[in-house]
């Protein structure tokens, strides 16, 4: 027998319909692009998404047709984001800090029709063109006067587009199940994969982490996102913020500490979410100023592990510290480190310890850790295994790609190492695949692996992470050299230079005579992580 309820369909239009209707006035505030901070609020927002949702029809964006956006946290890309998804189509997060060449791959994988960009990508993007045929028009993110001239196919300005309409428009009523956005992750073999969210895992995502054990927002919290809407969904948000009538503070392309403390202090914000670089920037700042967040209460931190000191520094300035733990395929949240009341009253160590951790996966996601055949590990925090996961915001396949994903079970392996206590504490030992998380964005290991292998000199090479105190994890490059040559560190880098992102490139190069290999003749990095376990790196 059915429940008699109404099926209201959990769709993202619902989320800025709700912020709209019950905190319209609530404030989204801005360090726009152009300088100045810029001031909006929900209802707004709703309104100017209308406009989006209304224009891109009007070009011809049909349901389920892929809109990428290549921008900072800004009024106009949460527009972009409630206004694609109101017209039915997919907003397509491109991560600007790809290297251009994988930016053209995932546009192209996309299907991308529309590109809608700051400003400041334009060069990029123009740099590009000639490969996204797909691309019908290029939107820029901004006003007319701050239009750069272009020659990028239809151009025109954010506010110039929608000014060709009057928002009259209703959201499409779609199935809540629906396509509502696509990230890609970058994975350490082969080309990035694309997360497809549906509506309803965005907004089921998004009331699990408004919840007081994550996020904790209230009508009465102001949030800042330092985490980009690039990057996972930027943890759920922009949809958590709208739901609850937080005031939702964006920092736009400028996330160093000095600007990010200015955000705070004038805002009020009361919980923001980032990476462990951006907070290490933030401290940097705090100590050189000698100032102190005096609204900051909740402080998010995760995409990697947060180092010890970070947290007993943020702990001292009485700033709560909540260690996350997720990814891309999680939408992204799958653990947070709120203090269970067992623990509650732990102090000095133990609660960093605890805190160390990455935290308890909230409602909605479930999790087992596995042996070697697959078997389930006991929650001992002592028993390691990889981490599987389950639930309403989890993939079950990557974008149009037929690999099954899911075991037996239904759980997605995480391909993390990790260890889960009795109170359900997750702890991330390690993972299993050998990537390099700089500054909270991956660096492929094979990659520049392949890369350095391709100098004349290099007979084979190897790349693993080295901690660095500003960026979390820098590449060590160890290459053994071909008989009879004798390449010198600079020369290989110089080669690499140009082929791949500036920022993947290895701070150091180690000459070795030999490297070391597992039985089946891999490389064993295990190994050579221990080898240089010591290993300091120049600029650190
Ligand atoms: P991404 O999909 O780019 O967000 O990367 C997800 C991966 O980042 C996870 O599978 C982990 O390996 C790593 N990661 C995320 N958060 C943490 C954390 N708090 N501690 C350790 N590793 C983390």
């Amino acid at each position: 027998m059915l429940g008699l309820m109404q099926d209201w369909p959990l769709l993202i239009s619902k989320i800025i319909d709700y912020g709209a209707c019950q905190h319209g006035s609530r404030e989204v505030v801005t360090r726009s692009l152009e300088g100045p901070v810029h001031r909006t609020d929900y209802a707004a927002i709703r309104a100017r998404a209308l406009r989006v949702a209304q224009r891109l029809q009007r070009d011809g964006i049909a349901p389920g047709d892929r809109v990428a956006t290549l921008a900072w946290n800004t009024w106009r890309h949460l527009e972009a984001w409630y206004g694609i998804t109101g017209a039915g189509a997919i907003y397509h997060t491109v991560n600007p800090r790809l290297f251009p060449e994988q930016i053209a791959w995932i546009i192209n994988h996309a299907q991308d029709r529309m590109v809608l960009a700051d400003a400041s990508f334009v060069a990029l993007l123009e740099a590009l063109a000639d490969k996204l045929g797909c691309v019908e028009r290029y939107v820029v993110l901004t006003d007319g006067a701050h239009m750069p001239a272009t020659r990028l196919r239809n151009a025109v300005s954010f506010e110039d587009w929608i000014g060709e309409v009057d928002g009259d428009f209703r959201w499409l009523d779609l199935d809540e199940r629906s396509a509502a956005g696509l990230c890609y992750t970058s994975g350490t073999t082969g080309h990035p994969k694309g997360v497809l969210y549906s509506h309803r895992s965005n907004v089921l995502h998004s009331m699990a982490m408004a919840a007081p054990d994550a996020l904790g927002l209230a009508s009465r919290s102001a949030i800042l996102p330092v985490v980009p809407m690039f990057h996972a969904n930027s943890w759920s948000i922009a949809f958590s913020a709208p739901m609850t009538g937080a005031k939702l503070v964006l920092p736009g392309a400028r996330l160093d500490g000095a600007a990010i403390f200015e955000l705070i202090e004038t805002e009020g914000v009361t919980c923001a979410a980032g990476v462990p670089t951006v907070w290490a920037m933030l401290l940097r700042y705090l100590d050189e100023a000698r100032a102190r967040p005096s609204s900051l209460q909740r402080l998010i931190v995760g995409g990697a592990a947060a180092p010890r000191s970070m947290i007993e520094q943020f702990e001292r300035l009485g700033i709560e510290v909540f260690h996350a733990w997720g990814m891309t395929e999680m939408s992204p949240v799958g653990s947070i480190g709120s203090l269970k009341p067992a623990l509650g009253a732990l102090e000095g160590d133990a609660r960093i310890d605890v805190k160390c951790k990455q935290g308890f996966a909230p409602f909605s996601v479930e999790m087992k850790i596995t042996g070697e055949q697959g078997e389930r590990l006991p929650w001992d925090g002592k028993s390691y295994g990889r981490l599987k996961v389950a639930g309403a915001a989890v993939a079950r396949a990557y974008f149009r790609d037929a690999t099954p994903i899911l075991d037996d079970e239904g759980y997605f392996d995480t391909g993390d190492v990790a260890t889960i206590d009795a109170n359900g504490y997750v702890q991330i030992t390690d993972r299993s695949k050998d990537m390099i998380k700089s500054g909270g964005e991956w660096i492929s290991s094979i990659e520049l692996e392949n890369l350095a292998v391709g100098h004349p000199d290099v007979a084979e090479a190897a790349v693993i992470g080295i901690a660095h105190p500003k960026w979390g994890e820098r590449p060590l490059l160890v290459v053994v050299p071909k008989p009879d040559c004798r390449p010198r560190p600079e020369a290989i880098l110089a080669f690499m230079s140009g082929k791949i992102a500036h920022w993947w490139l290895p701070d150091a190069v180690s000459i070795v005579s030999e490297l070391p290999h597992t039985a089946t003749g891999k490389l064993n990095k295990v190994k050579l992580r221990e080898l240089f376990r010591e290993q300091r790196l120049p600029a650190a």
